[in-house]
């Protein structure tokens, strides 16, 4: 999953980066409202964290914009305690959710998990496919209740296929939704890691669709 950034205040910005990062996403930030509308406007992102006070271009242009060019990712927006005239505009605006200043880091988290989840039509942070679980709190992942041993690379892979279970999803998709934009991205890498994978988790559990990409799938559903 790869998530946007988009705050001003450059601790709280870095602390945001890395506790996502620990928490298994790929993250870019942004640093002023121009940049952050850039960046959600040409690239695509699974869920983006936006902050309201904003250099340049304040958070609620910035979701306006998005919003109007029909960019729908889930956006978390942070307010400033006690405005509430904030939140009302920011959900006007096509907010999913808020979290108000100042914030533990584990309701973000908890806040981004359950939009992720939402709009990918799931109802718990805990996924099944077949004999597969993977846990989006504790990134756990089991196969018929042994536990999985991934690198984070692997586990944002399961992850991203788990969220979009049954339906085909390209190389070029997860090459996007996988490394964040510095990253020097090679399509090419993505089959050697469904290749590692399918040697964890079983190799009936990643179906390659030939020309289109992969989809995961529980092996008694193919039929
Ligand atoms: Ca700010």
């Amino acid at each position: 999953m790869r998530l946007l950034v988009v705050e001003d205040d450059p601790d709280l910005n870095r602390q945001l980066v890395s506790a996502l990062q620990e928490a298994g996403y790929v993250v870019d930030k942004a640093m002023n409202g121009e940049e952050g509308h850039f960046l959600g406007d040409t690239e695509p992102y699974d869920a983006v964290v936006l902050d309201l006070g904003l250099p340049e271009m304040d958070g609620v242009t910035v979701l306006e914009k998005w919003r109007r060019a029909g960019r729908n990712m889930p956006v978390l927006i942070l307010t400033a305690r006690d405005r509430w005239s904030d939140k009302v505009a920011g959900f006007d605006a096509g907010a999913d959710d808020y979290v108000a200043k100042p914030f533990f880091m584990e309701e973000v988290l908890a806040r981004l998990r359950a939009l992720l989840r939402r709009s990918t039509g799931h109802a718990t942070s805990e996924f099944e496919c077949g004999p597969l679980r993977v846990d989006t709190r504790t990134s756990r992942v089991t196969v018929n209740g042994r536990a999985i041993k991934l690198t984070s690379l692997e586990y944002r892979l399961i992850e991203y296929l788990i969220h979009h279970q049954g339906r085909i999803i390209s190389r070029t998709e997860l090459v996007e939704h996988l490394y964040d934009q510095d990253f020097d991205r090679d399509s090419n890498t993505i089959e050697v890691f469904v290749g590692r994978l399918r040697r964890k988790l079983g190799k009936d559990m990643i179906e390659t669709v030939r020309g289109l990409g992969y989809r995961l799938a529980a092996p008694e559903d193919e039929a």
